[in-house]
């Protein structure tokens, strides 16, 4: 039993005060979006030995690749039997330490990628924030923006504890929406009609993973019996984690809108579809789903919605091409991925030694000296950026990002010399002989 002793009673009343009480907040970067882009962007910016701040809407670090559960890296690895990585950074160290703790499975063979536990990617990125020294504001919705002479001089920032100020000498838009930009009043660009889909995302648990069926067979009966079971979406799979008997459904399509009470309804919508989707493997497949268990629903996960206007777009010519841009700063090879319509999406695969790059010039608004967009919201046509929005060009975006604002110090992200820039980030951008292949196994 615990001992019984003296309970402390005093209290003290409050109001709340009549002044301003808004915190001001001073770093050398401001980073809005703790996505993967944000998270990449913030770490190789302390590692420059850059005063960085990271802020989030949500209460938690790790946007969708946490929160939404994406679970899978896509893009990081060249296609084909031999692949090489494309992009290092901070994605060597989450391969190392995640491999180390038996958190990833990889996925090998025409698209090479890596399945991941989120818990465990979530932790890993507490930690090296954490670590890094790296001032942190959740729960914080951006809620104006400040520019004067071609600069972004502040933002302000809401969250329950009160109002934050944040200055800086630069600041990076990784929202994914184009928040920050938007807010700023530059020219952004959506979708001319209609909408790119998002996909409520669910783990099941109790699942035997070695009975699900071929990728085939799920899509080709889910075209037959998708109305049967009130399925809008006619394609996806249910991906297996063999080690942890899980498995992660990716088989909704939901819209997702910008507009808040449309986006809250849709949210709602999108969770109804996935427990569909959960009846029909159950019902279809009962040798590896009869006992399985729906363990976490994801946040809404959102793929193409408002991105920038940036000093050059991406195009899907670029794409097929593999346009090797002056100014080069990532690379994938990931298809072309355009979930343009409820039923299903288009897919656009290249060879294996096909390689596409991203410009600098998509990452920069024109008229703006100290500000950048890194992943999902950077400037490219529909087609483009439904591939170089995958998780490993955005890990690459956000390595370039920092050493971008590094370079430019307290001048201009248009004027920094790019053949510097391009030797810092050459890891991400070629194959040299030093350069570790990849671990895919
Ligand atoms: C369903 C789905 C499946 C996908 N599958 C894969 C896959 O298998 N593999 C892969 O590599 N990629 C996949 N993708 C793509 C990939 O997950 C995303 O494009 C990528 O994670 C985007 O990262 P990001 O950092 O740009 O943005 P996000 O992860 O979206 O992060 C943006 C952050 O900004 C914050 N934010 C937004 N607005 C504000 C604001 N006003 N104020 C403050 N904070 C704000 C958000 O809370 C969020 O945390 C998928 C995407 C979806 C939706």
């Amino acid at each position: 039993m615990p001992e019984k002793r003296e309970i402390k009673i005093d209290t003290k009343v409050v109001t709340m005060s009549s002044g301003d009480c808004t915190q001001k907040v001073n770093a050398d970067i401001c980073v809005v979006g703790a996505g993967i882009a944000g998270v990449s962007t913030a770490l190789e910016a302390t590692r420059l030995g850059r005063e960085v701040v990271l802020i989030d809407s949500l209460p938690a670090l790790g946007g969708q690749a946490v929160n939404s559960i994406i679970g899978i890296f896509c893009g990081l690895f060249s296609n084909g039997p031999k692949p090489y990585q494309f992009t290092h950074g901070i994605a060597d160290d989450i391969l190392k330490d995640l491999g180390e703790a038996g958190a990833l499975h990889y996925r090998h063979g025409q698209h090479n990628v890596v399945m991941y536990d989120e818990i465990a990617l979530s932790r890993w990125i507490e930690s090296a924030i954490n670590k890094a020294g790296v001032n942190v504001i959740l729960g914080g919705v951006l809620s104006g923006v400040k520019t004067a002479d071609r600069r972004v001089e502040s933002i302000d920032i809401a969250t329950r504890y009160g109002d934050v100020m944040v200055s800086a000498n630069s600041f990076v838009d990784a929202t994914g929406d184009a928040a920050l930009a938007w807010q700023a009043g530059l020219p952004c660009r959506e979708p001319a009609v209609g909408s790119i889909y998002g996909t409520q995302m669910v783990v099941i648990e109790g699942v035997d993973t070695d009975k699900i069926p071929d990728r085939n067979e799920v899509v080709d009966r889910l075209k037959e019996k998708a109305e049967d079971y009130g399925l809008v979406r006619q394609d996806g799979f249910a991906f297996a984690f063999p080690s942890r008997g899980v498995a992660l459904v990716n088989m909704t399509h939901v819209e997702t809108p910008l507009e808040p009470l449309a986006a809250s309804q849709k949210a709602l919508e999108g969770k109804a579809q996935a427990d569909k989707a959960f009846n029909y493997l159950k019902n279809e497949y009962p040798e590896a789903f009869a006992d399985a268990n729906i363990r976490s629903y994801g946040l809404p996960g959102i793929r193409q919605t408002r991105w920038i206007v940036g000093s050059q777009q991406l195009t899907i010519d670029d794409v097929r091409n593999g346009t090797k841009f002056h100014d080069a700063i990532a690379r994938t090879s990931w298809p072309i991925e355009l979930h343009d319509r409820e039923e299903g999406y288009v897919w656009e695969p290249y060879s294996d030694d096909h390689v596409h790059y991203v410009p600098l010039g998509s990452l920069t608004p024109p008229d703006v000296d100290n500000l950048l967009a890194v992943g999902r919201c950077i400037d490219g046509d529909l087609a483009a950026l439904s591939s170089v929005r995958v998780m490993g060009p955005c890990i690459a975006m956000g390595t370039a990002a920092a050493h971008v604002l590094d370079l430019a110090g307290k001048g201009s992200v248009h004027d920094i010399d790019i053949n510097k820039l391009q030797e810092r980030l050459k890891d991400n951008l070629v194959n040299t002989k030093e350069l570790k292949k990849a671990t895919v196994k």
